[in-house]
């Protein structure tokens, strides 16, 4: 059974969210080609991605919020992505700090990416560690191997810990 990740950042980014559209749907390469010729990005390339508890991979610029994206969450992943020339995904990562999802749910984003026929890296190509802090909630993306709470210097799990 897939493992579902609800969000956990800001609630007033949750609120806000709430009036922005979902993600776009990306079944097939014909999907992803059109979403481009709609959405001349500044940073080109980069989208902001989740996917949905039903498994669909939707994108959106990479300005959105994942949340918005998710169209509220849950979700089975969520992150980043680079694509190159066509459908092409060059970069992903894990990297959402509303969902913090864990290190392993590339599963889910490998079945998606196989299901549109887009080609892909085979895995993440910057796995973001979060850890939410036993002492002050906070949550942190740790970095170097270095688990100690940013905000309280508490020492983190070395286990993902954002379980309801
Ligand atoms: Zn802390």
């Amino acid at each position: 059974m897939m493992r579902l990740f609800h969000y956990v950042g800001p609630e007033s980014i949750r609120i806000a969210a709430r009036s922005s559209p979902a993600g776009c749907k990306i079944d097939s390469t014909t999907a992803l080609a059109n979403w481009w010729r709609e959405n001349r990005d500044d940073e080109r390339g980069w989208v902001t991605y989740t996917i949905t508890a039903n498994g669909d991979l939707l994108i959106a610029p990479r300005r959105s919020e994942h949340v918005a994206c998710a169209g509220g969450g849950p979700v089975r992943a969520a992150g980043e992505m680079r694509f190159g020339h066509q459908s092409d995904v060059l970069e992903v990562t894990n990297n959402s700090t509303g969902f913090c999802p864990a290190e392993d749910c590339w599963p889910a984003v490998h079945s998606a990416l196989e299901a549109a026929g887009l080609r892909h890296p085979g895995g993440f190509t910057f796995v973001a560690i979060f850890r939410r802090c036993p002492k002050c909630g906070g949550r942190n993306l740790v970095k170097d191997d270095w688990f100690v709470c940013a905000l309280c210097d508490a020492e983190l799990p070395l286990t993902w810990n954002f379980e309801l």
